[in-house]
Parts: structure tokens; sequence; C-alpha cells
């Protein structure tokens, strides 16, 4: 049998005293890759994500200090104030706690974490989860909260610079107005499950390496409510919804990336037993662009320039998120020179004032088929700087 001493060692100090170490809390050696660190997280994310633990304080609390030691550690420059300072590099003033990490942070967007996300509903949609639910709801017949629907939409890279609102139609469980949602007929009752005799659960005995052992399991004929309907609502067939196609406006913000999503609480699945709904998870796809190249909020485009503008100076008009800007080109400027426009990037999806930068890489273009009075021109001027290479094989 596997021991599990740190959690039942009785010197275990409660988790608001003393903070873990963030590399055991993800288990990984000091000298863990971003891709370790990323496969570590995404285990134990998976494995305590609240919407697969309903209710389970515990998970909860294992999840957002996994949550908060990879959020730590995949930065590498938060890393390295933690690889020095510890915990105190973050307390206080100290950028991290300014910054905040809080359960806050996974209220709208889900930043980088998208693809774990992906990972836990293992894409099949609300159907697959909402068995999940099932499943689960027999260990504890109280309140559940219900799963989560996950949906994707695509948007341009244009909408995703100035952040939009789309339209999300998919089904949606509304209780059946028939029977209120309970699934019986109206005017007929839910009876006590002769199974497990309104209990919800069932014993069962097993012979085990420790003799006969007797436990407890959620009865199967309820599903562990101690209630079975033995007259179905006829519009809902018993299960208390009606499914119908609903459409909802969902803000997407300015700078969101693929692999994250938006959350519309309250918008998932009904909660099994009174508990609340769960939420709608929209997977956000942004289409590239033809003209900008996106780096995290950072734009890049590539401007040609002719030869003479690059040696003389001149002016360019170059195309921005925000629209054309002009754009002075230094005299001598070497082909592949790098040159910022600051703020002009993309918007911060946390905080859309916050804009990255765009970088203009200046391409010289040199002049093919050039006529006669073209070449004559460049070859006086290649004369008139002292140049021997020109035209020699
Ligand atoms: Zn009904
Ligand atoms: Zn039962």
């Amino acid at each position: 049998m596997r021991q599990n001493g740190a959690r039942h060692s009785p010197e275990r100090k409660p988790m608001a005293e003393q903070k873990r170490d963030y590399y055991e809390v993800l288990g990984v050696s000091k000298d863990a890759s971003a891709d370790d660190l990323k496969k570590a997280y995404r285990v134990l994310a998976k494995k305590y994500h609240p919407d697969a633990n309903p209710g389970d304080k515990d998970a909860e609390a294992k999840f957002k200090e996994a949550s908060e030691a990879y959020a730590v550690l995949s930065d590498p420059e938060k890393r390295k104030q933690y690889d020095q300072f510890g915990h105190a590099a973050f307390d206080g003033s100290a950028g991290f706690s300014g910054g905040g990490f809080s359960t806050a942070d996974f209220s709208d967007i889900f930043g980088g974490m998208g693809d774990l996300f992906g990972d836990l509903f293992g894409g099949g949609g609300s159907s697959g989860f909402s068995g999940f639910t099932r499943g689960t709801a027999g260990r504890n017949s109280g309140p559940l909260r219900g799963a989560n629907i996950r949906q994707t939409v695509r948007i341009s890279f244009e909408e995703m610079v100035q952040g939009c609102t789309k339209s999300i139609t998919y089904n949606y469980k509304e209780e059946c107005k028939t029977c209120g949602g309970s699934g019986a007929k109206p005017g007929t009752q839910k009876t006590t499950c002769p199974t497990c005799g309104g209990t919800g659960q069932v014993s069962y005995t097993q012979q085990s390496l420790f003799g006969m052992t007797r436990t407890l399991r959620a009865c199967s004929d309820c599903g562990g409510s101690g209630k079975i309907i033995k007259e179905k609502c006829p519009d809902c067939r018993g299960t208390g919804y009606i499914t119908t196609r609903k459409t909802i406006q969902v803000n997407i913000p300015a700078g969101i990336d693929n692999g994250q999503a938006v959350r519309v609480a309250g918008k998932g699945e009904p909660g099994v037993n009174g508990g609340e709904r769960g939420d709608l998870l929209v997977d956000v796809v942004v289409s590239t662009s033809n003209h900008f190249e996106r780096d995290g909020y950072d734009v890049y485009t590539e401007e040609k320039i002719s030869y003479a503008t690059a040696t003389l100076g001149g002016t360019i008009i170059v195309k921005t998120v925000d629209g054309q800007v002009e754009y002075k080109v230094k005299p001598g400027t070497q082909s592949g020179t790098r040159e910022r426009l600051r703020g002009k990037g993309i918007p911060n999806v946390r905080n859309p004032k916050d804009r990255g930068d765009h970088y203009v890489i200046l391409t010289i273009v040199t002049p093919t088929l050039l006529n006669l009075k073209q070449k004559k021109a460049l070859a006086e001027f290649a004369d008139a700087m002292g140049d021997k290479t020109y035209g020699k094989r």
C-alpha cells in the first residue's frame, strides 16, 4: 500500500504558515528545464483541478499551490529571483505579489494554460465531461458544480488587436419547465430507491490481503441521490433538462493569443443536486496575418527600402496595427537594421494600456533589370566612390 507520509505527518504545518518550496511542489529538481516544469505542472493541474474535484478543498489548495509554483518558475525572471531569495522575493513590494497571483487570474483568461485545459477536457466538449460529473456524483450526494463546456472561436489578427465580441452558439441545458427539473412526471413524486433504501450508497464486501473489507459505493440505480423517478416527465424524459441551441455574445479581450481561453461564468452544464452551473470556456484561435508577425506582445514587419533611401535617408510609410505611420529612414541605414516603434505593438491581454512594440526590419532592395541610363548613372557613382570591383567577372 502506498504511504502518504507528508500528508498525515503530525509535524506538518498548515500551508498558510509555511510555504513549500516551489520545486518540491512540482516535484522537479532545481535545474529542471522549462519543458520538465511544464510536464510536471500538467500532471498536477490535471489531478487537482477544481473541475475534476468538485468541493474538495484540499485538491483546490494543491491546484493553487502548483499553479503558483508554475507561474513563478515558468517565468525566467521570477525564477531567478526565487532561486536567489526564495519566497521572500515575492513578499511585500517585491514584484510578484504586486502583479498578483490569485485565483482571480484564472477567472477570465487562462494565460498560457489553454493547452492544459485542452488536455483536461480531452477536447470532447460537454458530453465527455458531464459523464465524469455523473460518475463522481455518487461519491457525494451534496450539491455538485456542473461541468464546464468548451467551445472554440476563430478571430482574425485585426480582431485580436482591437478586441471583439463573438457570437457563440452551443447546446445549453435549461431546467425543464414541465417538471421543474425534477425529472418526474407532473403529479407524481420521486420515490425512495429500493436498492439502497434512500441512503444513496450500497456496501459491498471484498476479499483482500487484510481479510474481508466492507466498502461503501454510490448506488448506481439512483446515482447516489437515494430517490428514483417512477414515472418520467414526458418532456425531458426524466433528465430534468431541456437542451436548446443558445447563442451568447462573448467579449474577447484585445491581445489574446492562441492557447488562451475566455471564461464565461455560469454558462456551462447545470449543477447536480442544487450545485451551481459550470462555466463556458471559449478557446480562441487567432488567424495569422499576412503582414504582421507576432512575438508575445511585439509585432514584426519587413519594410523594403531602395538603395538611395538607405544611403541618403528618406521617409517611408509603415503599416502598423494602428494604421499607417510615417517613418524616417536615417541616412546610411544598413540592410537588416531593426528599428523599434515603441508602444505600437499588441495590447497586453490583462492591461490593454500596456502595449508591446512594433519592430521594423529594413531590407534594402537591390535593383534588377536596369536600363542603359540607370546603369550609366550607377557606374558613374561607383567610379566616384573609387569602386574597382563592379562589372568585373
Ligand atoms: Zn421534465
Ligand atoms: Zn439507490
